[in-house]
Protein backbone atom coordinates (compact mmCIF):
# COMPACT_ATOMS: atom_id res chain seq x y z
CA UNK A 1 0.00 0.00 0.00
CA UNK A 2 1.59 3.51 -0.84
CA UNK A 3 0.18 7.02 -1.91
CA UNK A 4 1.92 7.01 -5.07
CA UNK A 5 -0.74 7.33 -7.98
CA UNK A 6 -1.23 9.00 -11.31
CA UNK A 7 -3.67 11.94 -10.83
CA UNK A 8 -4.62 13.50 -14.27
CA UNK A 9 -2.05 11.79 -16.07
CA UNK A 10 0.63 12.72 -13.63
CA UNK A 11 1.99 10.88 -10.91
CA UNK A 12 2.02 12.03 -7.98
CA UNK A 13 2.88 11.51 -3.99
CA UNK A 14 0.18 12.06 -2.01
CA UNK A 15 -1.14 15.10 -3.83
CA UNK A 16 1.47 17.00 -5.13
CA UNK A 17 2.77 16.03 -8.77
CA UNK A 18 5.79 15.02 -8.94
CA UNK A 19 6.52 17.37 -11.70
CA UNK A 20 6.26 20.23 -9.53
CA UNK A 21 9.04 18.79 -7.19
CA UNK A 22 11.73 18.47 -10.14
CA UNK A 23 10.60 21.51 -11.40
CA UNK A 24 11.07 23.50 -7.95
CA UNK A 25 13.41 21.21 -6.37
CA UNK A 26 15.43 19.35 -8.84
CA UNK A 27 16.56 15.85 -10.18
CA UNK A 28 17.83 13.35 -8.79
CA UNK A 29 15.50 13.52 -5.89
CA UNK A 30 14.09 11.27 -3.46
CA UNK A 31 10.48 11.85 -2.63
CA UNK A 32 8.99 9.66 0.26
CA UNK A 33 4.90 9.86 1.58
CA UNK A 34 4.26 10.83 4.99
CA UNK A 35 0.86 9.07 4.63
CA UNK A 36 2.16 5.88 3.64
CA UNK A 37 5.24 6.30 6.38
CA UNK A 38 2.49 6.57 9.32
CA UNK A 39 0.17 3.79 7.69
CA UNK A 40 3.03 1.46 7.80
CA UNK A 41 4.19 1.61 11.02
CA UNK A 42 0.22 1.86 12.12
CA UNK A 43 -0.42 -1.29 10.46
CA UNK A 44 2.64 -3.02 12.26
CA UNK A 45 1.78 -1.41 15.36
CA UNK A 46 -1.91 -2.89 15.52
CA UNK A 47 -1.16 -6.13 14.28
CA UNK A 48 1.00 -6.70 18.09
CA UNK A 49 -1.92 -5.02 19.82
CA UNK A 50 -2.15 -7.71 22.44
CA UNK A 51 1.40 -8.62 23.37
CA UNK A 52 3.71 -5.84 24.88
CA UNK A 53 6.32 -5.06 22.00
CA UNK A 54 8.31 -2.48 20.52
CA UNK A 55 8.91 -1.73 16.95
CA UNK A 56 12.37 -0.71 17.09
CA UNK A 57 12.85 1.16 13.34
CA UNK A 58 15.63 -0.41 11.44
CA UNK A 59 17.83 3.18 10.83
CA UNK A 60 20.07 1.87 8.41
CA UNK A 61 17.24 1.49 5.94
CA UNK A 62 16.21 4.98 5.70
CA UNK A 63 18.16 7.18 8.29
CA UNK A 64 16.71 10.86 7.33
CA UNK A 65 16.36 12.93 10.35
CA UNK A 66 12.57 13.62 8.77
CA UNK A 67 11.48 9.89 8.87
CA UNK A 68 13.04 9.11 12.34
CA UNK A 69 10.99 12.17 13.94
CA UNK A 70 7.73 10.81 12.58
CA UNK A 71 8.39 7.28 13.73
CA UNK A 72 9.47 8.73 17.06
CA UNK A 73 6.49 10.66 17.56
CA UNK A 74 4.41 7.79 17.11
CA UNK A 75 6.38 5.90 19.43
CA UNK A 76 9.33 3.72 17.30
CA UNK A 77 12.09 2.70 19.25
CA UNK A 78 15.14 2.75 16.91
CA UNK A 79 17.88 -0.29 15.90
CA UNK A 80 20.77 1.22 14.91
CA UNK A 81 24.23 -0.11 13.95
CA UNK A 82 26.82 2.95 15.02
CA UNK A 83 27.15 5.69 16.97
CA UNK A 84 26.28 7.95 13.76
CA UNK A 85 22.99 6.07 13.78
CA UNK A 86 22.74 7.08 17.50
CA UNK A 87 23.45 10.87 16.94
CA UNK A 88 20.96 10.72 14.17
CA UNK A 89 18.29 9.33 16.34
CA UNK A 90 18.89 11.34 19.44
CA UNK A 91 18.90 14.86 16.62
CA UNK A 92 15.27 13.64 15.63
CA UNK A 93 14.51 13.64 19.12
CA UNK A 94 14.45 9.54 19.90
CA UNK A 95 14.74 7.81 23.45
CA UNK A 96 17.67 6.23 23.99
CA UNK A 97 15.43 3.93 26.55
CA UNK A 98 14.28 2.68 22.82
CA UNK A 99 17.41 1.98 21.00
CA UNK A 100 18.57 -1.27 20.87
CA UNK A 101 22.20 -1.52 19.30
CA UNK A 102 23.25 -4.18 16.49
CA UNK A 103 26.67 -5.28 14.45
CA UNK A 104 29.45 -7.26 14.44
CA UNK A 105 31.52 -4.31 15.03
CA UNK A 106 31.10 -1.84 17.84
CA UNK A 107 33.72 0.18 18.99
CA UNK A 108 34.07 0.62 22.44
CA UNK A 109 33.99 4.46 21.68
CA UNK A 110 30.59 3.71 20.50
CA UNK A 111 30.03 1.26 23.37
CA UNK A 112 30.73 4.12 25.77
CA UNK A 113 28.37 6.54 23.85
CA UNK A 114 25.50 4.00 23.79
CA UNK A 115 26.08 3.66 27.57
CA UNK A 116 25.88 6.86 28.08
CA UNK A 117 22.69 7.84 26.96
CA UNK A 118 21.01 4.64 28.34
CA UNK A 119 20.07 2.77 25.85
CA UNK A 120 17.84 -0.22 26.23
CA UNK A 121 19.84 -3.04 25.02
CA UNK A 122 23.19 -4.16 23.09
CA UNK A 123 23.02 -6.58 20.71
CA UNK A 124 26.55 -8.78 21.16
CA UNK A 125 27.49 -10.95 18.26
CA UNK A 126 30.77 -12.35 19.87
CA UNK A 127 32.43 -13.10 22.79
CA UNK A 128 35.00 -10.72 22.45
CA UNK A 129 32.55 -8.17 22.05
CA UNK A 130 30.70 -8.72 25.41
CA UNK A 131 34.19 -8.88 27.14
CA UNK A 132 34.59 -5.21 25.61
CA UNK A 133 31.10 -3.85 26.61
CA UNK A 134 31.92 -5.21 30.35
CA UNK A 135 35.40 -3.27 30.35
CA UNK A 136 33.83 -0.36 28.86
CA UNK A 137 30.62 -0.50 31.52
CA UNK A 138 32.88 -1.23 34.50
CA UNK A 139 35.01 1.81 33.65
CA UNK A 140 32.59 4.06 33.35
CA UNK A 141 31.03 2.75 36.84
CA UNK A 142 27.51 0.97 34.77
CA UNK A 143 25.87 -1.91 34.06
CA UNK A 144 25.25 -2.66 30.77
CA UNK A 145 21.83 -4.36 29.57
CA UNK A 146 22.90 -7.15 26.83
CA UNK A 147 21.21 -9.82 24.30
CA UNK A 148 23.22 -12.27 22.60
CA UNK A 149 22.57 -12.08 19.10
CA UNK A 150 22.18 -15.89 18.22
CA UNK A 151 22.76 -17.24 14.87
CA UNK A 152 19.16 -20.02 13.97
CA UNK A 153 20.43 -21.61 11.48
CA UNK A 154 17.86 -21.13 9.04
CA UNK A 155 17.99 -20.51 4.89
CA UNK A 156 15.58 -17.00 4.97
CA UNK A 157 15.63 -17.94 1.02
CA UNK A 158 16.60 -14.50 0.17
CA UNK A 159 19.42 -12.95 -1.96
CA UNK A 160 22.88 -14.26 -0.27
CA UNK A 161 24.06 -10.93 0.08
CA UNK A 162 21.41 -10.39 2.53
CA UNK A 163 20.54 -13.23 4.65
CA UNK A 164 22.17 -13.30 7.99
CA UNK A 165 21.26 -16.80 9.67
CA UNK A 166 22.99 -19.18 7.75
CA UNK A 167 26.07 -21.04 9.27
CA UNK A 168 28.66 -19.59 7.22
CA UNK A 169 27.28 -15.77 8.18
CA UNK A 170 29.69 -13.30 10.19
CA UNK A 171 26.46 -12.49 12.27
CA UNK A 172 25.70 -14.06 15.91
CA UNK A 173 26.51 -16.73 17.50
CA UNK A 174 25.94 -20.24 17.64
CA UNK A 175 23.39 -21.29 20.08
CA UNK A 176 25.80 -23.31 22.77
CA UNK A 177 28.19 -20.51 22.51
CA UNK A 178 25.50 -18.09 23.37
CA UNK A 179 24.34 -20.30 26.64
CA UNK A 180 27.82 -20.11 27.64
CA UNK A 181 28.15 -16.45 27.43
CA UNK A 182 25.27 -16.05 29.49
CA UNK A 183 26.62 -18.23 31.98
CA UNK A 184 30.07 -16.41 31.72
CA UNK A 185 28.05 -13.27 32.07
CA UNK A 186 27.46 -13.58 35.65
CA UNK A 187 31.15 -13.67 36.88
CA UNK A 188 31.09 -10.53 34.55
CA UNK A 189 29.83 -6.99 36.89
CA UNK A 190 29.42 -4.66 33.98
CA UNK A 191 26.96 -6.74 32.55
CA UNK A 192 23.43 -7.56 32.83
CA UNK A 193 21.65 -10.14 30.60
CA UNK A 194 18.20 -8.41 29.53
CA UNK A 195 17.17 -10.47 26.27
CA UNK A 196 17.87 -12.51 23.88
CA UNK A 197 18.14 -11.60 20.28
CA UNK A 198 18.35 -12.86 16.60
CA UNK A 199 17.53 -11.32 12.82
CA UNK A 200 18.08 -13.98 9.66
CA UNK A 201 18.17 -11.79 7.25
CA UNK A 202 16.38 -9.26 5.00
CA UNK A 203 13.55 -8.91 2.17
CA UNK A 204 11.96 -12.28 3.08
CA UNK A 205 9.21 -12.98 1.65
CA UNK A 206 8.86 -16.74 3.16
CA UNK A 207 7.17 -16.56 6.78
CA UNK A 208 7.73 -19.91 7.79
CA UNK A 209 11.66 -19.62 7.90
CA UNK A 210 10.66 -16.76 10.53
CA UNK A 211 8.60 -18.55 12.61
CA UNK A 212 11.08 -21.73 12.54
CA UNK A 213 13.56 -19.43 13.23
CA UNK A 214 11.84 -17.92 16.52
CA UNK A 215 10.59 -21.42 17.61
CA UNK A 216 14.30 -21.90 18.27
CA UNK A 217 15.36 -18.74 19.46
CA UNK A 218 12.05 -19.05 22.07
CA UNK A 219 13.09 -22.40 23.49
CA UNK A 220 16.21 -20.96 24.30
CA UNK A 221 14.86 -18.40 25.88
CA UNK A 222 12.94 -20.24 28.39
CA UNK A 223 16.04 -22.38 28.69
CA UNK A 224 17.98 -19.40 30.13
CA UNK A 225 15.50 -18.57 32.22
CA UNK A 226 15.02 -21.67 33.70
CA UNK A 227 18.34 -21.15 34.41
CA UNK A 228 17.69 -18.33 36.41
CA UNK A 229 18.20 -15.53 33.84
CA UNK A 230 15.50 -12.94 34.39
CA UNK A 231 15.68 -12.29 31.10
CA UNK A 232 12.68 -9.44 29.74
CA UNK A 233 13.39 -8.69 25.87
CA UNK A 234 12.92 -11.00 23.04
CA UNK A 235 14.40 -9.12 19.73
CA UNK A 236 13.30 -11.29 16.78
CA UNK A 237 14.93 -8.57 14.23
CA UNK A 238 14.01 -7.17 10.99
CA UNK A 239 13.67 -8.60 7.23
CA UNK A 240 9.86 -8.47 6.23
CA UNK A 241 10.09 -8.12 2.32
CA UNK A 242 8.06 -5.92 0.45
CA UNK A 243 6.83 -6.27 -3.13
CA UNK A 244 9.28 -4.33 -5.52
CA UNK A 245 7.50 -6.25 -8.70
CA UNK A 246 5.92 -9.99 -8.30
CA UNK A 247 7.02 -10.67 -5.17
CA UNK A 248 4.49 -12.24 -2.56
CA UNK A 249 5.52 -11.27 1.32
CA UNK A 250 3.48 -12.57 3.81
CA UNK A 251 0.95 -10.12 4.97
CA UNK A 252 1.34 -8.47 8.19
CA UNK A 253 -0.97 -10.64 9.83
CA UNK A 254 0.53 -13.58 8.54
CA UNK A 255 3.93 -12.02 9.92
CA UNK A 256 2.82 -11.18 13.32
CA UNK A 257 1.24 -15.15 13.13
CA UNK A 258 4.57 -16.89 12.81
CA UNK A 259 6.37 -14.26 15.03
CA UNK A 260 3.65 -14.86 17.78
CA UNK A 261 2.95 -18.40 17.47
CA UNK A 262 6.44 -19.38 19.03
CA UNK A 263 5.80 -17.09 21.42
CA UNK A 264 2.61 -18.29 22.90
CA UNK A 265 2.61 -18.12 26.94
CA UNK A 266 6.26 -16.86 26.76
CA UNK A 267 5.78 -13.66 29.22
CA UNK A 268 8.42 -11.09 27.53
CA UNK A 269 8.97 -8.00 25.86
CA UNK A 270 8.44 -8.61 22.06
CA UNK A 271 11.01 -6.80 20.04
CA UNK A 272 11.06 -6.03 16.51
CA UNK A 273 13.64 -4.44 14.09
CA UNK A 274 11.75 -3.38 11.17
CA UNK A 275 13.37 -1.64 8.32
CA UNK A 276 12.07 -1.88 4.64
CA UNK A 277 8.78 -2.71 5.21
CA UNK A 278 8.12 0.85 7.10
CA UNK A 279 9.98 2.95 4.58
CA UNK A 280 10.79 0.93 1.50
CA UNK A 281 7.50 1.08 -0.99
CA UNK A 282 7.04 5.20 0.75
CA UNK A 283 9.97 6.34 -1.24
CA UNK A 284 11.07 6.88 -5.06
CA UNK A 285 14.03 8.25 -7.11
CA UNK A 286 12.95 10.89 -9.43
CA UNK A 287 14.83 11.09 -12.22
CA UNK A 288 15.00 13.31 -15.73
CA UNK A 289 16.16 12.00 -19.48
CA UNK A 290 19.68 12.90 -20.04
CA UNK A 291 19.67 11.49 -23.76
CA UNK A 292 18.87 8.16 -25.51
CA UNK A 293 21.32 6.01 -27.24
CA UNK A 294 21.07 2.89 -29.57
CA UNK A 295 23.94 0.56 -30.65
CA UNK A 296 23.70 -1.94 -32.43
CA UNK A 297 23.13 -4.78 -29.59
CA UNK A 298 21.08 -2.00 -27.30
CA UNK A 299 18.38 0.57 -26.22
CA UNK A 300 19.94 3.08 -23.72
CA UNK A 301 17.97 5.50 -22.08
CA UNK A 302 20.23 7.61 -19.61
CA UNK A 303 19.29 9.53 -16.63
CA UNK A 304 20.71 12.03 -14.50
CA UNK A 305 20.62 9.03 -11.42
CA UNK A 306 23.14 6.58 -10.86
CA UNK A 307 24.40 3.98 -8.96
CA UNK A 308 25.78 6.46 -6.45
CA UNK A 309 22.43 7.72 -5.51
CA UNK A 310 20.34 3.96 -5.64
CA UNK A 311 22.99 0.95 -5.54
CA UNK A 312 20.61 -1.57 -5.12
CA UNK A 313 20.32 -2.88 -8.36
CA UNK A 314 24.40 -2.49 -9.18
CA UNK A 315 24.92 -4.26 -5.18
CA UNK A 316 21.96 -6.86 -5.16
CA UNK A 317 20.99 -7.29 -8.39
CA UNK A 318 17.44 -5.86 -6.92
CA UNK A 319 14.88 -4.62 -9.42
CA UNK A 320 13.15 -1.62 -9.25
CA UNK A 321 10.09 -0.37 -10.92
CA UNK A 322 10.57 2.35 -13.53
CA UNK A 323 7.68 4.24 -14.08
CA UNK A 324 7.17 7.56 -16.88
CA UNK A 325 5.65 9.87 -14.53
CA UNK A 326 3.45 11.92 -17.62
CA UNK A 327 3.52 9.18 -20.25
CA UNK A 328 3.67 9.68 -23.82
CA UNK A 329 1.36 8.07 -25.99
CA UNK A 330 2.79 5.44 -28.53
CA UNK A 331 4.49 1.80 -28.65
CA UNK A 332 5.94 0.68 -25.49
CA UNK A 333 10.09 -0.15 -26.23
CA UNK A 334 12.22 -1.73 -24.22
CA UNK A 335 15.61 0.07 -22.98
CA UNK A 336 17.94 -0.23 -20.50
CA UNK A 337 18.10 2.41 -18.01
CA UNK A 338 21.01 3.80 -17.18
CA UNK A 339 22.93 6.15 -14.73
CA UNK A 340 25.81 8.73 -15.42
CA UNK A 341 28.54 6.78 -13.28
CA UNK A 342 31.29 5.35 -14.91
CA UNK A 343 30.81 1.49 -14.47
CA UNK A 344 29.05 -1.30 -16.50
CA UNK A 345 27.40 -2.05 -13.38
CA UNK A 346 25.36 1.64 -13.09
CA UNK A 347 21.82 0.35 -14.44
CA UNK A 348 18.79 1.17 -12.95
CA UNK A 349 16.84 -1.10 -14.95
CA UNK A 350 17.63 -3.77 -17.73
CA UNK A 351 14.95 -4.17 -20.64
CA UNK A 352 12.02 -2.44 -19.27
CA UNK A 353 9.23 -1.78 -21.71
CA UNK A 354 8.91 2.07 -21.70
CA UNK A 355 6.48 4.52 -23.79
CA UNK A 356 8.54 6.72 -25.70
CA UNK A 357 11.00 9.07 -23.75
CA UNK A 358 12.45 12.22 -24.27
CA UNK A 359 15.23 14.70 -23.24
CA UNK A 360 13.81 16.31 -20.49
CA UNK A 361 11.13 13.64 -19.68
CA UNK A 362 10.48 12.33 -16.11
CA UNK A 363 11.30 8.45 -14.78
CA UNK A 364 10.17 7.59 -10.58
CA UNK A 365 12.17 4.65 -9.74
CA UNK A 366 9.66 3.31 -7.30
CA UNK A 367 10.35 1.27 -4.51
CA UNK A 368 13.67 3.30 -3.43
CA UNK A 369 12.78 4.19 0.66
CA UNK A 370 14.45 1.77 1.83
CA UNK A 371 18.19 1.40 1.61
CA UNK A 372 18.08 4.01 -1.15
CA UNK A 373 19.50 7.21 0.16
CA UNK A 374 21.02 5.72 2.93
CA UNK A 375 23.42 4.06 1.22
CA UNK A 376 24.11 6.74 -1.44
CA UNK A 377 27.61 7.97 -2.33
CA UNK A 378 29.47 10.60 -3.93
CA UNK A 379 31.06 8.00 -5.75
CA UNK A 380 32.52 9.72 -9.21
CA UNK A 381 32.38 13.04 -7.34
CA UNK A 382 28.91 13.54 -7.80
CA UNK A 383 27.08 15.04 -4.97
CA UNK A 384 24.08 13.22 -3.24
CA UNK A 385 20.47 13.55 -4.27
CA UNK A 386 17.91 16.19 -2.50
CA UNK A 387 15.23 14.41 -0.13
CA UNK A 388 11.33 15.73 -0.22
CA UNK A 389 8.97 14.61 2.09
CA UNK A 390 5.52 15.08 1.28
CA UNK A 391 2.80 15.63 3.44
CA UNK A 392 -1.13 15.89 1.47
CA UNK A 393 -0.84 19.13 -1.12
CA UNK A 394 2.21 20.30 0.52
CA UNK A 395 5.95 19.37 0.79
CA UNK A 396 9.01 19.98 2.34
CA UNK A 397 12.79 19.43 1.32
CA UNK A 398 14.18 17.70 4.19
CA UNK A 399 17.40 17.64 3.44
CA UNK A 400 19.32 19.70 0.46
CA UNK A 401 20.50 18.31 -2.48
CA UNK A 402 24.60 18.66 -1.83
CA UNK A 403 26.64 21.30 -3.18
CA UNK A 404 29.85 20.92 -5.08
CA UNK A 405 31.49 22.53 -2.55
CA UNK A 406 30.13 20.15 0.33
CA UNK A 407 31.97 17.77 -1.91
CA UNK A 408 35.38 19.70 -0.91
CA UNK A 409 34.36 20.16 2.73
CA UNK A 410 36.79 18.12 4.79
CA UNK A 411 39.88 18.02 2.29
CA UNK A 412 42.95 19.41 2.63
CA UNK A 413 44.93 20.00 -1.29
C1 LIG B 1 19.25 -4.61 8.48
C2 LIG B 1 18.77 -5.09 9.77
C3 LIG B 1 17.42 -4.98 10.11
C4 LIG B 1 16.37 -4.45 9.18
O1 LIG B 1 16.16 -5.29 8.10
P1 LIG B 1 14.94 -4.99 7.10
O2 LIG B 1 15.05 -6.06 6.08
O3 LIG B 1 15.17 -3.64 6.52
O4 LIG B 1 13.70 -5.06 7.88
C5 LIG B 1 17.03 -5.38 11.37
N1 LIG B 1 17.93 -5.86 12.27
C6 LIG B 1 19.24 -5.99 11.96
C7 LIG B 1 20.16 -6.52 12.98
C8 LIG B 1 19.71 -5.61 10.71
O5 LIG B 1 20.99 -5.75 10.42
Amino acid sequence: MNHFSPRRGTLACEAVPLTRIAKEVGTPTYVYSTATLIRHLTVLQEAFKGTPHLHCYAVKANSSLAILKLFAQRGAGFDIVSGGELVRVLAARGRASKVVFSGVGKTEEEMAFALKEGILQFNVESAEELLALDKVARRLKRVAPFAMRVNPHVDARTHRYIATGLKSSKFGVPFEEAIALYRKSRTLKGLNARGLDCHIGSQVTDAKPVQQAIGRVAELFRSLRGEGFALTHLDVGGGLGITYTDEKPPSVAEYARAVLTPLRGLDATLVMEPGRVLVGNAGVLLTRVLYRKKTPARSFVIVDAGMNDLIRPALYEAHHEIVPVVPRRGKKQKVDVVGPVCESSDVLGYDRALPPQEQGDLLAVLSAGAYGMSMASNYNARPRPAEVLVDGKSYRVVRRRESLEDLLRNETP
